[in-house]
């Protein structure tokens, strides 16, 4: 994704009281910045952070954290979560590849990744979200019965994930190929990029995936 430079945006996000700034230091101990022992769910390169606002707004009893790389992108975010009168929204800015330094073992209870970069080319795999290398990060984090929610258009991604996740010791439970016409839709938030590529008449695929019960 191509991205303009906003401006103050990394002094705007260091100011935020919605930002965390140094999010290894409450690592195991989200639920002090809560002050509550709710689930915690967080979103990975969440964008403008449309899709976890409102999650947010309409489940109170939820914690959530959003997670985007660049404070241009995270600025929007930090802005809108502004006008809303919510205590259960928090975003940090950061690298998803470091994930493991910043939540503990079952902190979390799921993740979704809405329309990841796709990173086509082959020697970049790994930098995908859905990669090998990222669910074994989610695995040291995302409790037991924890689940991941995975939307895109992007149908070489999707396949890719398809096959990472048997080889990484994951289960697809739930998957649609057409989510706007399947019963998946039921509850269906839509993202920026989820608005854009569906608008041009895209499929939007999704799948919801957990780990193999490693005593069965
Ligand atoms: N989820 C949003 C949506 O559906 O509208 C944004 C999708 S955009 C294509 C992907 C976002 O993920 C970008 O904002 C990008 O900066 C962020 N991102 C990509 N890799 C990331 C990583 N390793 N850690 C954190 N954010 C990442």
């Amino acid at each position: 994704m191509r991205l303009r430079n906003v401006k103050g945006s990394r002094e705007a996000i260091a100011d935020s009281e919605y930002t965390v700034s140094s999010p290894e230091e409450q690592k195991g101990r989200w639920n002090h910045i809560f002050a509550n022992e709710n689930p915690v769910h967080i979103e990975i390169g969440m964008g403008k952070g449309r899709f976890i606002t409102e999650l947010a707004v309409m489940h109170p009893e939820i914690n959530f954290i959003g997670i985007e790389k660049y404070s241009s992108v995270l600025v929007r975010a930090v802005d809108k979560r502004k006008e809303l009168d919510i205590n259960n929204l928090m975003f940090v800015r950061m690298d998803a590849e470091y994930i493991e330094n910043v939540f503990a073992e079952n902190e979390v209870s799921k993740i979704y990744l809405n329309f990841s970069d796709p990173w086509p080319k082959d020697r970049h795999a790994k930098r995908r979200l859905t990669s090998r290398q990222f669910l074994a990060r989610y695995d040291k984090i995302l409790k037991r019965d924890g689940t991941i929610e995975f939307k895109t258009d992007n149908r070489d991604l999707f396949d890719f994930s398809m096959e990472e996740v048997p080889a990484a010791g994951w289960s697809v439970i739930e998957y649609t190929y057409n989510l706007h016409d399947s019963q998946m839709a039921v509850g269906n938030i839509m993202t920026e990029y989820e608005e854009r590529f569906s608008s041009m008449g895209n499929p939007i695929h999704k799948m919801v995936i957990k780990r193999n019960d490693k005593s069965a």
